[in-house]
């Protein structure tokens, strides 16, 4: 049996992660990234608000195809300002789209892991929200409940951002947004893109993309259903 992805060295869960995902079509060719944050997790008692840290985190380097990555395909980026502060190859640079990952762990500073994938329900999803959308309402599926949510027909969405060419653009209207008002799930929609979804640990992020991609797959078929 295959050992839960938390008793994983962390780049090692990552790489199984991102075989699993390019296996399903979700990371197709060198599409999407993961990430996790270099620090030991918060004890429960702490308040994630109130911790300033110097942290890193890992991600995957750009232009790889991920269904064949090594953990030695990865740059460790500062969470304060994403500069490399390591890495195994000197030509790996971090993906445009860790400006994304960084802003995460900026505002979630229990946040271990980040998982951003590019997939098709994803797209079709969110395909007819009018232009104006900011947020995109989710089904209030039992599925649901692996975010966090626990009430009876609840009213969830995700916060929704427009994709442009200019990543750093998308990552500073995130990091706006999210400075007004935090999201009441731990994921994002980037309309025609992908979700990005965080978790307190490797595995948490991965059952939560779980559920976020089945909403989606969801939407998706119920619109064609129309
Ligand atoms: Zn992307």
């Amino acid at each position: 049996m295959k050992k839960p992805l938390d008793q994983l060295a962390p780049r090692a869960a990552l790489v199984d992660i991102a075989r699993d995902f390019h296996a399903r079509g979700w990371m197709p060719g060198t599409a999407g990234n993961l990430s996790v944050r270099v620090r030991d997790p918060l004890p429960p008692e702490a308040d994630p608000a109130a911790v300033d840290t110097e942290d890193t985190f890992w991600i995957t380097a750009s232009g790889l195809p991920k269904g064949r990555l090594a953990a030695t395909d990865f740059v460790r980026v500062a969470v304060k300002d994403g500069a490399v502060v390591e890495r195994f190859d000197v030509n790996a640079r971090p993906s445009a789209e860790s400006a994304i990952h960084q802003v995460i762990y900026r505002h979630f500073a229990d946040a271990m892991a980040c998982l951003h994938v590019h997939t098709v329900d994803a797209c079709l999803a969110c395909a007819d929200l009018p232009s104006t959308a900011t947020d995109m309402p989710l089904p209030p599926l039992e599925m649901i409940k692996g975010l966090g949510v626990w009430q009876q027909n609840p009213r969830v969405v995700l916060p929704l951002f427009e994709n442009i060419l200019d990543v750093a653009g998308i990552a500073e209207a995130i990091n706006w947004r999210f400075k007004g008002m935090l999201p009441t799930v731990p994921a994002l929609m980037i309309r025609g893109h992908g979700v990005t979804v965080w978790g307190t640990t490797v595995q948490e992020a991965y059952n939560r993309i779980e559920v976020v991609e089945f909403l989606m797959s969801y939407l998706a078929r119920a619109q064609a259903c129309k």
